[in-house]
């Protein structure tokens, strides 16, 4: 699986799985349930297509 984070600015980083680079995604909505928010991105690094998936709660969102 893909290791993801979130920066403190805002930014989604995924990890490619070959070389280990943090690389900047831009996540779309998933699936999420009553609590959590799903955003799935897709990246290339080391020519290889990867996925990653993030997750957060909904009370941390910003409602605009
Ligand atoms: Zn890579």
């Amino acid at each position: 699986m893909t290791e993801t984070k979130m920066t403190e600015d805002g930014k989604y980083l995924a990890r490619c799985g070959q070389c280990g680079t943090w690389v900047e995604v831009y996540p779309a909505p998933a699936t999420g349930d009553l609590f959590f928010e799903a955003l799935k991105a897709e990246f290339q690094c080391c020519g290889r297509q990867q996925g990653a998936t993030f997750t957060r709660e909904k009370d941390c969102l910003d409602f605009h």
